[in-house]
């Protein structure tokens, strides 16, 4: 069932536990089977990474707390990423993705991209204390793109949150001269790979795109490379949520997820 873009059944782990007992429900990270235990066992929330006591997780030991299973998605998006060492900006994007907290489609994603690409940037240098500042930057830039800017303003929002990472990483601004051009230029590239597919719009699709394109850019701009995007390459798993998902001209699906 469909509503307002979120999957009634994927509700995740704290939901689970007031609803209907006779309705199974699945962990929100992996999909595979919740598991109540009779006693209280240690667990760490996959988001905040703080450790709590629970009598549920997943078969794999996932857990979400009450705190981040209630947040929204723009204080997900900045507390997971102020708090976790990955260096990985796709896996840091599924992980998000799959929180109920992010929409299908919505403009928590023009936030997203930005902030797993400085945390990734600023994870491998190892620059933690930079990484938080830049993540507010982000956030509260942000903001200012409004949902359905791809269609209306011919100007997709995760592009905008690529180029918005590059600004942010380089300090360009209105004034400055070879920033200004990178910032730019990394819009427009991702922009262009995007248009190359075609609407309708998919949030997941064209944040891998900037993901993607992203990190092509910063490997040849700034000689820092935040995965091994020759070789990896997101397998989409969130078809079954998009009633408009182009399938096989995706680049990223596969009919098994
Ligand atoms: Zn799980
Ligand atoms: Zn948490």
């Amino acid at each position: 069932m469909y509503i307002e873009g979120k999957e009634t059944n994927r509700k995740g782990i704290m939901m689970a536990k007031i609803q209907d007992t006779k309705h199974t429900e699945d962990c929100m990270i992996c999909g595979r089977e919740l598991i109540y235990f009779e006693d209280y066992r240690e667990v760490e929330c996959v988001y905040c990474r703080k450790e709590f006591r629970s009598n549920v997780a997943c078969l794999d030991g996932h857990y979400v707390c009450d705190d981040c299973h209630s947040m929204d998605g723009s204080g997900l998006i900045e507390s997971y990423c102020r708090k976790t060492d990955k260096t990985n900006p796709l896996e840091m994007a599924m992980e998000l993705m799959k929180s109920p907290a992010i929409n299908m489609h919505g403009p928590e994603h023009h936030f997203l991209v930005p902030a797993v690409l400085i945390t990734s940037y600023y994870n491998i240098l190892d620059k933690k204390d930079v990484k938080g500042k830049k993540l507010a930057v982000a956030k509260a830039r942000a903001k200012d793109i409004k949902g359905g800017f791809c269609g209306f303003y011919g100007n997709c929002g995760a592009a905008v949150g690529a180029g918005m990472y590059m600004s942010i990483i380089s300090g360009a601004t209105p004034l400055t001269k070879e920033s200004w051009s990178l910032v730019n230029l990394m819009t427009g590239t991702a922009l262009i790979a995007m248009a190359k597919i075609g609407g309708p719009r998919c949030c997941k699709r064209n944040s891998f795109i900037a993901i993607e394109e992203a990190a092509k850019f910063t490997d040849k701009h700034l000689n820092v490379k935040l995965y091994d995007y020759e070789k990896e390459s997101p397998v989409c798993s969130f078809r079954l949520r998009n009633r408009e998902c182009l399938k096989d001209e995706c680049p990223y699906y596969r009919k098994r997820h």
